[in-house]
């Protein structure tokens, strides 16, 4: 087993942990632990909420989770030599959840506390516990399921420059501005309330948090992509912008559908992930390469037999929209989604399915005017009732009045 350059408590809270989590992206957080291009190592992590969210059946911690010290990431990590312009090569070894832990969350965020891609849809929190059975994950929330899981990273990166952090911070700024009081926001500035930069405290800290970037939305560095197939055994190139490339983690996902569309959408994990670290010099200006980018495992669940939903650029009032992939995105979901409430299934239940499972979208085409087409592939095999139409059906095989997610007590 590779050593651990970073453990966690999972009895401990965020700010009672040895060495301490960031929750900003900033280039001046202290190092917390050092390797050389070469080395394996261990990064154990707490979820993303850093423990707020219990193994029960109440939705009461998802409607009063604290985003403001999310994501709770794991690092940074000095890769010794490495410099501005080189690409930081990382493998994923292998990822897991903690021994004696093996479960994980998907949560509906409310509109008001994140929201999620259908929030005018489905605007109450609520919430599915999984359990883990090695690769298979099925919950008590959510009957009829069952499913091996791509499990990855939701979030990992490099500390920007300040150069770059500069300018994340005035083109998100520049968008919040178009509509500043809009709920869900469009964007999320600095804040110093729940800022958590590793041990930088006092001034210090306060000075940081001015300018440090919340770590919601996927940048150039990668950070919080949440793509589900940087998973165990891919590669991912990173470019590197400060001395140290001071690499990051967190967020590890069991399984999780393309889109996340939950918002918490993943199911989300303590866990811990196996790395090796290698060094490209000077790569990025040679490959030409400005954000970081990756290559695929070769290990994959076998889920070819899939029923696909399609979805074209046309609202639900029949509004003809211009090539736009979000909203064709969003009619694919929900004609899948009204498709499994034939088998009984809630809304609230399908949304969750599509959000967490192995749900490939593809965006079919963008050049045929006016509507843009996507698609949405869900694996036939992970039902234990066989869900493509017939003569005879559909048969309601779930009873969602007996076990829905969980709801708010
Ligand atoms: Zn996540």
């Amino acid at each position: 087993m590779p050593k651990s350059i970073i453990t966690v408590d999972m009895n401990k809270a965020p700010r009672d942990q040895d060495p301490l989590p960031h929750n900003r992206w900033h280039p001046d957080i202290p190092n917390v632990a050092s390797v050389k291009p070469g080395e394996e190592f261990r990064v154990e992590t707490m979820d993303w909420t850093g423990g707020q969210i219990k193994n029960d059946d109440s939705a009461n911690d998802i409607r009063d989770c604290d985003l403001t010290p999310c994501h709770h990431l794991f690092g940074p990590i000095e890769v010794q030599g490495a410099e501005p312009g080189d690409i930081l090569v990382v493998d994923i070894l292998d990822i897991g959840a903690h021994r004696g832990d093996e479960w994980g969350y998907t949560g509906i965020f409310s509109t008001e506390n994140g929201g999620g891609f259908l929030t005018d849809v489905y605007p109450e929190a609520r919430k599915a516990i999984w359990d883990f059975h090695g690769i298979y994950a099925t919950s008590r929330h959510i009957p009829g399921v069952r499913f091996a899981g791509i499990t990855h990273p939701g979030l990992i990166g490099c500390a920007p420059s300040h150069s770059l952090l500069a300018e994340w911070n005035r083109r998100e700024a520049e968008l919040i501005a178009t509509d500043p009081d809009r709920v869900p926001p469009l964007a999320l500035p600095p804040l110093e309330t729940g800022i958590m930069l590793g041990s930088m405290s006092g001034a210090e800290l306060s000075k940081a948090a001015q300018e440090a970037a919340r770590t919601i939305p996927p940048r150039e560095h990668g950070g919080n992509c949440d793509i589900k197939n940087i998973s165990r055994g891919s590669r991912i190139y990173f470019p590197v912008y400060v001395p140290g490339a001071k690499l990051s983690m967190g967020d590890y996902h069991f399984s999780q559908g393309d889109g996340e569309i939950t918002f918490c959408g993943a199911i989300e994990m303590a866990g811990w992930m196996d790395l090796h670290v290698d060094l490209i010099k000077g790569g990025c200006e040679r490959y030409g390469i400005e954000q970081a980018m990756f290559k695929v495992s070769p290990v994959d669940p076998q889920y070819s037999d899939c029923l696909v939903f399609e979805g074209i650029g046309v609202g639900e009032d029949g509004k003809q929209y211009y090539n736009d992939v979000t909203i064709a995105y969003r009619r694919a979901c929900l004609n899948a989604i009204e498709y499994l409430k034939n088998f009984g299934y809630s809304g609230e239940q399908a949304y969750t399915i599509l959000s967490c499972a192995p749900v490939e979208g593809r965006v079919g085409g963008v050049v045929d005017i006016p509507n843009a087409c996507v698609s949405i592939a869900i694996p036939c095999e992970m039902f234990e009732f066989d869900i493509k139409p017939n003569a005879q059906g559909p048969r309601k095989v779930v009873d969602s009045s007996a076990a829905d997610l969980a709801r708010c007590t």
